[in-house]
């Protein structure tokens, strides 16, 4: 072959390795072996070019820039096809900061030797543009030959490394172990074949490892991907924490991953180291069986402690969809279960606390309105009952009364039989009054001796006859006080309500009533409304306003005045 077509011959390889280390450079995250690929096609078009530069000019020296780029892309060859292999056998493979280090070494010291060469000849010995393409022996040097002897080892151990995962690898990776082989392999061979001068073809090496980087660029990024990220289903089958178990339809173990291979140690340590062939009911107890099962299956160890198993259950079939055994997946839930049952009795304890806490602030609240002696509706209340049932009259134009109750000449009570008595007398009067209102009435205690009751829907009328009924009511019935039965009257102004009143006018109203009562000789229901006002329990004669002033007489039967009108008269004398 002539020179120039040689050389356009070594150009265009060139041109395709750049072309590759170029494309392979962009795609380099596809996979390692992409980017050392590329890195790698780039030498060779170095390589190619400077080849082909270099059969074109005359007068080489062995200083020539050229011849200098030359070698430099030689001499990473090797050290690229090393990677190449180590990429290509290994997915997980990265070049190391280290090996990146001791692999430049060798063409470093290379290249020392070249730019020294005019001082010791031990690289070039005769510079001749023919002789660098023919015979090497008649025109290099020691320091040639070393550089061969290590590019060879590197290049050699590169493609045994290939040649063993090509024999023992997994399947599918195969054909790019093999494609790399045979993209290596020939140029190689060309290269050692000229090298040792025994026919001359050195200017195909470059061609040859230019066709080479198309193959493994080809194999590498053309076939489809998911061959080269293809899952390996044994791994991940022997990595995951499940325990995965096959069965077939006799019960017998027929496979199981180190994850089911434990648990079943820890239930059984008896078993035999080939747990294949074992009856797995033994092992794990009846199991309920059906396809697609979900079930909580719970065991206890050898050392006595329970196991929760959550267990799913798949059918195995084989190619004709017969029914051949099933497929355990399982999973120790143990833990779980104790931190859910934690989490259910914790759950359980704090809604207790809530609803107890719940309880008492009701209470509370009910404490907050009920007067604590009489356990009636207190002055709070009271307020707040009335403004919304004034506001309810007020929308409907309905009626509304309020009465105020106060018991006669109750200090005496307490001065007399004691204030222990005197609390007993109004306990007992406010259960008096409390059972003879009606449901929607409201009775509270207004303070001391004093009670209000608020009436809606009555009509000042109406509520004083409603009031006289529990004034007789009450001072029929007899008190029990401190060792003694007493009679207890009350006095009591009503007064109805009209709308634009406030509550503390109609509750005024119903005081000056009151103040009427007491005045007029106490006993007795007043309604307000100045000269006109509805008087009541006059039935009680000899007990002038002001006379009944002889309160709480004892069983000695001391004076009893105006029987009923006197409160805490004694019953016994009352009745005598
Ligand atoms: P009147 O017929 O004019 O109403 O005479 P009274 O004695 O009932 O009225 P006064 O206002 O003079 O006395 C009320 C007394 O009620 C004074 C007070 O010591 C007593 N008192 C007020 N609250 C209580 C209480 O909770 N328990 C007891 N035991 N006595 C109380
Ligand atoms: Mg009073
Ligand atoms: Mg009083």
């Amino acid at each position: 072959m002539g020179e120039p077509l040689l050389a356009l011959l070594f150009m265009l390889s060139a041109v395709v390795a750049f072309v590759v280390a170029a494309v392979g450079w962009r795609r380099r995250r596809v996979t390692p072996a992409v980017g050392t690929l590329a890195v790698v096609a780039g030498g060779i078009g170095v390589w190619s070019m400077t080849d082909g530069l270099l059969m074109l000019n005359e007068g080489l020296t062995a200083l020539h820039p050229l011849l200098v780029v030359k070698f430099t892309a030689v001499c990473a060859m090797p050290a690229g096809l090393h990677c190449l292999s180590l990429a290509v056998v290994d997915r997980a493979w990265r070049l190391s900061r280290r090996t990146a280090l001791w692999l430049s070494a060798e063409p470093a010291l290379v290249l020392a030797a070249l730019l020294t060469n005019p001082w010791h000849h031990g690289f070039i010995t005769v510079m001749d543009p023919a002789g660098l393409w023919g015979n090497r022996g008649a025109n290099v040097g020691p320091l040639f030959w070393a550089h061969t002897a290590y590019s060879y080892t590197l290049i050699a151990a590169g493609i045994v490394r290939l040649l063993g995962a090509w024999l023992r690898g997994p399947r599918f990776q195969r054909g790019l172990y093999g494609s790399t082989l045979l993209g290596t392999v020939p140029p190689a061979l060309v290269n050692v074949v000229s090298t040792f001068g025994v026919i001359r073809v050195d200017y195909l090496t470059p061609v040859g490892f230019c066709v080479t980087t198309v193959v493994v660029y080809w194999s590498l990024v053309r076939r489809s991907l998911h061959e080269l990220v293809a899952v390996e289903r044994t791994h991940v089958f022997d990595m995951i924490s499940d325990m995965v178990m096959t069965v077939d339809l006799a019960g017998r173990i027929l496979d199981l991953n180190p994850a089911a291979d434990r648990v079943l140690r820890r239930l059984a340590p008896d078993l035999p180291a080939r747990v294949a062939g074992v009856s797995a009911v033994d092992v794990f107890g009846v199991m309920r069986v059906g396809d697609g099962v979900e079930t909580d299956h719970s065991v206890v160890d050898a050392r006595g402690r329970g196991v929760d198993l959550n267990v799913r259950v798949s059918a195995l079939v084989d190619s004709r969809g017969e029914r051949v055994g099933w497929a355990f997946v399982g999973r120790d839930v143990t833990a779980l279960n104790a931190q859910r049952w934690a989490l259910r009795e914790a759950n359980a304890r704090l809604q207790e606390q809530v609803a107890t806490i719940e309880a008492l602030r009701a209470d509370l609240a009910e404490q907050a309105v009920r007067d604590a002696l009489t356990g009636l509706h207190n002055r709070r209340f009271l307020m707040e009952a009335l403004g919304r049932e004034m506001r309810a009259a007020g929308v409907s134009g309905g009626s509304l009364s309020v009465a105020l109750l106060d018991i006669d000449h109750f200090k005496q009570i307490n001065d007399r039989y004691g204030h222990g008595a005197g609390d007993q007398v109004l306990m007992r009067f406010a259960k008096l009054v409390g059972g003879r209102v009606r449901a929607g009435d409201v009775v509270a205690r207004y303070g001391g001796e004093e009670f209000v009751i608020v009436f809606p829907g009555a009509s000042g009328e109406q509520a004083v006859e409603r009031v006289e009924a529990i004034r007789v009511w009450v001072a029929a019935g007899r008190v029990p006080a401190g060792g003694h039965t007493l009679s207890v009257s009350f006095s009591a102004g009503v007064a109805g309500w009209c709308s634009g009143m406030d509550a503390g006018e109609v509750l005024h109203a119903a005081d000056e009533a009151l103040y009427a009562a007491k005045r007029a000789g106490r006993n007795r229901v007043v309604l307000a409304g100045g000269a006109g006002a509805v008087v009541s329990g006059d039935a009680v004669p000899g007990t002038g306003a002001g006379t009944g002033a002889v309160p709480g007489t004892d069983a000695g039967g001391d004076a009893v005045p105006g029987a009923g009108a006197v409160p805490g008269a004694e019953a016994e004398a009352a009745a005598a």
